[in-house]
């Protein structure tokens, strides 16, 4: 089953507010089996909004509507459903009594705007707002903009619309209590399961390239890819007529995936990177190590130069992080690393402050002076200027000091200041992730 969603709303196209609601439409009606076909947001332009119909009617078996249900001028939904359905608007007086009846308990008047609300296309039917003024509309239409008989390409599927008010909590309500019980009904019962596997420190194509195969957009499940902050995470979606099934084919598929990019996938789902470090460190990996009660949490210190505490903020975005965070210092300066974590000032002098010997030196030293089992820092060239001719912006040195062997990295990481930023610091908490598991980095 098909569907799309219009948004409707002049401060939706006008880049004022976001649309939020598509997203969150999409999340459920893909939960149900229905397969989103288009997005589209529209201005609150009653001619707009019925071409919008006319173009999702053609494509989709349903077209969810948010917005322009409201008491003013600029809201055309309603009028826009009637003049595609060509009938006229019809007073519901069961509704308007009601929205009287909610003025009266305000101890007002019901304005005479908002008796337009009570009016809905002829044939539709009301959908009751539990949260508003704003009731929804249920209409049924022909597949087709033609929709007579006559023309030989006419449409005779039956196309289900279903309009929504724009405000999010009371299109959430309508949503769960009139809308998705039918449209469940409707998709059959064919069900869709879902996994996000995340991976870093590859690109998008390199993963993809990986994948191989698993990306063909024919088969099912489907596996995509998406990036966000460097981080490609790796969405599969299996359809099934029945949930079991659903479940073992996404697990089949996940196995294969995790299988092609190996230790590149960190986590899954809702999980961040932060918290996936932040429970190596506190329990250790759980199926090598016996991780019994006592066990005592792995402890990390951090010495940072361009990621200005950066990689102390993630560490410690996770809620108990003082189970493994001791400290972390931000050495700008030349002086400052010798006057705060006692790098010698040599070694600073003959490499450079971005150079792998100092910042190995500010890992061993943050180690020490903290007294953790492991200390990482981070020295490098964030941009815009700074670049040298062999250091050009990006570059940026990365050393992990472990009890036995202090390990350090070259990168150079492509992008703006605040990229170059992020990308060392997760970068750094990758390395630490990979120490902690004891597997080689596969990049
Ligand atoms: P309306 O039903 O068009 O009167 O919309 C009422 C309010 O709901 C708007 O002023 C927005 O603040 C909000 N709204 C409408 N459409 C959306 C949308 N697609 N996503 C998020 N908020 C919306
Ligand atoms: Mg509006």
């Amino acid at each position: 089953m098909n569907a799309a969603i219009l948004s409707i709303g002049d401060e939706l196209v006008l880049g004022q507010n976001l649309d939020t609601n598509a997203q969150y439409l999409s999340r459920h009606l893909v939960s149900i089996g229905c397969h989103v076909v288009r997005h589209q947001t529209v201005g609150d332009d009653e001619r707009a909004i019925h071409s919008a119909i006319d173009c999702a009617r053609s494509v989709a078996d349903v077209i969810l509507i948010t917005g322009g249900l409201g008491p003013t001028a600029d809201d055309l939904t309603r009028h826009a459903i009637a003049s595609v359905m060509k009938v006229e608007l019809k007073l519901d007086s069961a509704w308007l009594d009601h929205v009287r009846a909610f003025f009266a308990g305000l101890g007002r008047e019901m304005p005479e705007s908002n008796r337009i609300q009570a009016m809905i296309p002829e044939g539709a039917k009301l959908i009751w707002n539990h949260n508003g003024t704003a009731a929804g509309i249920r209409a049924t239409l022909n597949g087709s903009a033609t929709g007579g008989a006559s023309t030989a390409s006419s449409d005779s599927r039956k196309v289900e619309l279903f309009a929504m008010p724009g405000v999010p909590k009371e299109m959430k309500l309508m949503l769960e209590r009139d809308v998705l019980p039918v449209l469940a009904k409707m998709s059959g019962g064919r069900t869709i399961a879902s996994r996000a596997l995340h991976s870093f420190g590859a690109g998008e194509s390199t993963v993809a390239e990986l994948l191989g195969d698993l990306m063909k957009r024919d088969r099912n499940p489907t596996v995509g890819t998406t990036v966000s902050s460097g981080i490609v995470t790796i969405r599969i979606n299996a359809r099934a007529e029945h949930p079991d099934a659903a479940r073992k084919s996404l697990a089949d598929t996940e196995s294969a995936v995790r299988a092609k990019l190996g230790d590149l996938i960190w986590g899954s789902d809702d999980q961040t990177l932060p918290e996936v470090v932040a429970d190596l460190l506190r329990h250790g990996l759980a199926d090598t190590i016996q991780a019994d009660e006592g066990t005592e949490a792995t402890t990390v210190s951090t010495a940072e130069s361009c990621t200005g505490g950066l990689l102390a903020q993630y560490l410690t975005s996770v809620p108990g992080s003082s189970t493994y965070f001791h400290q972390g210092w931000v050495t700008y300066t030349n002086l400052s690393k010798t006057m705060c974590l006692n790098v010698d000032p040599h070694i600073i002098e003959r490499n450079g402050a971005v150079s792998e010997p100092t910042v190995r030196a500010m890992a061993e030293q943050a180690r020490a002076l903290a007294d953790s089992d492991i200390g990482i820092a981070i020295s490098g060239i964030a941009g815009p200027g700074g670049a040298t001719h062999d250091k050009p912006v990006g570059t940026v040195f990365i050393a992990l000091a472990a009890p036995r062997h202090t390990v350090a990295r070259r990168f150079v990481f492509p992008g703006d200041r605040a990229t170059i930023r992020d990308r060392a610091a997760k970068t750094a908490l990758a390395m630490l992730r990979f120490h902690l598991i004891d597997r080689p980095m596969p990049f």
